[in-house]
């Protein structure tokens, strides 16, 4: 699964699953929506089949989100195609906010993907989303050192509906 050096991983996310994420998000507002997303490796890279919604437990649900940790340890258990998580960044851009990094190891050594949506306006009457994605990736800063931290950086990946 792993993508070759310097090569983007591809997430396909059928369109529903998007529209559940979106509806969510707006359900959520004025707080971060989060929740997990359930899917597998496919032919250059991951697919997502399905959104689980979780509870953001955060004690500031309007600027973060932490995921309920009841629901999230029963998906750990229940949930062989675990593979993501989600969140929604209802006042600022879909990309990682340096609470997001700081929050990482909790979830990374499970998970693979890594969503992020925004509230997006336009003409239609439809809600729309903003949504990135990141590929979750394992680093070592150095290698011949002993008791290295595990650090964890995320790679945009390129999103596809399908
Ligand atoms: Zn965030």
């Amino acid at each position: 699964m792993a993508a070759l050096h310097g090569q983007q991983n591809t997430f396909f996310i059928s369109s529903s699953v998007e529209q559940e994420m979106s509806k969510h998000m707006y359900h959520s507002l004025p707080q971060e929506a989060c929740g997990v997303v359930l899917g597998e490796a496919a032919a250059g890279g991951i697919r997502i089949s399905r959104f689980q919604p979780i509870r953001n437990v955060a004690p500031n649900p309007l600027h973060h989100f932490s995921l309920d940790e009841e629901e999230w340890i029963r998906c750990i258990f229940n949930e062989p195609q675990l593979i993501g998580i989600f969140h929604s960044h209802p006042q600022t851009s879909p990309v990682p906010s340096n609470q997001d990094l700081m929050a990482l190891p909790a979830y990374a050594g499970l998970i693979k993907v890594y969503l992020i949506g925004t509230p997006a306006l336009t003409s239609t009457s439809e809600p729309q989303m903003h949504l990135n994605g990141y590929e979750i990736q394992y680093k070592v800063a150095d290698p011949s050192k002993a008791n290295q931290q595990k650090r964890y950086d995320l790679q945009p990946a390129q999103l596809r509906m399908t």
